[in-house]
């Protein structure tokens, strides 16, 4: 049987999986008629991206899964039309991405790189920055994208904690969970690097509040979702010089506006949601591979939790 496969998403996309997408599954030995434009009622799995309109799911009658290209849910997961099982991404190439961009930005914050000289002072021998044993990062969200750049900052030898939902235990990272395991990441990390899903929870955990329980002059990567920081408590914070950096790469709003404050604080370094991109061939292969499991009666990688939120 000719599997129907529905493309939801932006048609920049489609340009990019109409290729390595039909080559996936059939590596992965399914007939598949893979478009962006099958009747609703004849699909039988849907690949979705976020559109610039919400979309109804409900003609979808006999779609077996909706499969999102990205990692971040919270576009989709409240979608009271959505009955299907939803499954997200979880991407090498997204892995990878993420690494580099969280240790470039961590090593650039840590070594104090945008400190240049005054010839007029002549401060040309300034305090050299500490070992990077001496330096405590934390890291908020220890799932898929957490766990890999908290293995690379030890690499590179950092002391690394990291806080999740559900206890866990990684080698050479203090692992803390709960209220009280946030308290305590938040009391030692001289650098904090967000890397939750937005949920109801989530949402600007990031305030004055939390800001003034770290130690003065932390530092904070947000590649997580803009909506986990309160914008106005963390431009405080800067001011009062609680906070003494910031670097973002997700917003509430994006593109962020010209007018948005953000764009006026020096001490904010502003990336434009390119932490780390789902890569179409390894992205590919995913989907097929899902597909797969589900056609054999196995249960799908990377299931949603509805109710958790992500
Ligand atoms: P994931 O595997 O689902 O991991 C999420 C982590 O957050 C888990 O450790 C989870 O705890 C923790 N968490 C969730 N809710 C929590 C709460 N209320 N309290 C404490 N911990 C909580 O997600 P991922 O693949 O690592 O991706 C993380 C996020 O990165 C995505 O949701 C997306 O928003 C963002 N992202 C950004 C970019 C970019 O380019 N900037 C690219 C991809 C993804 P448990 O382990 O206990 O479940």
């Amino acid at each position: 049987m000719t599997l129907r496969i529905q493309f939801l998403a932006h048609p920049k996309r489609w340009e990019e999986y109409r290729a390595p997408l039909p080559r996936a599954l059939a590596d992965a030995g399914l007939a598949a008629d893979l478009a962006c434009d099958h009747p609703p009622e004849t699909v039988d799995y849907i690949v979705y991206a976020p559109t610039q309109e919400p979309i109804d799911f409900t003609p979808y009658t006999r779609a077996r899964a909706v499969l999102s290209l990205w990692a971040g849910v919270e576009s989709i997961v409240t979608n009271s039309t959505l009955t299907q099982p939803l499954t997200r991404m979880v991407d090498q190439g997204l892995e990878d991405g993420m690494v580099e961009y969280v240790s470039a930005h961590v090593l650039r914050h840590h070594l104090g790189v945008r400190h240049r000289p005054d010839p007029k002072l002549s401060d040309w021998v300034f305090t050299p920055p500490p070992l990077a044993r001496q330096r405590r990062v934390g890291i908020l969200g220890l799932g898929a994208l957490g766990q890999a750049c908290a293995r690379a900052l030890v690499q590179i030898g950092f002391d690394v904690a990291g806080w999740s939902r559900t206890p866990k235990e990684i080698e050479h990272v203090t692992c803390l969970s709960g209220e009280t395991g946030l308290a305590d990441i938040l009391a030692r990390s001289e650098i904090l690097v967000l890397l939750l899903p937005l949920t109801p929870q989530t949402e600007d955990l990031m305030n004055a509040a939390t800001f003034a329980q770290m130690p003065r002059g932390a530092q904070i990567i947000n590649a997580g979702r803009g909506a986990l920081i309160d914008d106005a408590a963390l431009i405080a914070a800067l001011h009062s010089g609680q906070i003494g950096a910031a670097t973002l790469d997700v917003f509430r709003t994006e593109p962020l506006p010209p007018s948005h404050p953000f764009w006026r604080e020096a001490r904010i370094t502003i990336t434009p949601h390119i932490a780390a991109q789902t890569r179409a061939d390894t992205a590919s292969a995913l989907i097929a591979r899902n597909i797969r499991r589900d056609q054999a009666g196995e249960p799908l990688l990377y299931l949603v939790d509805r109710t958790a939120g992500y």
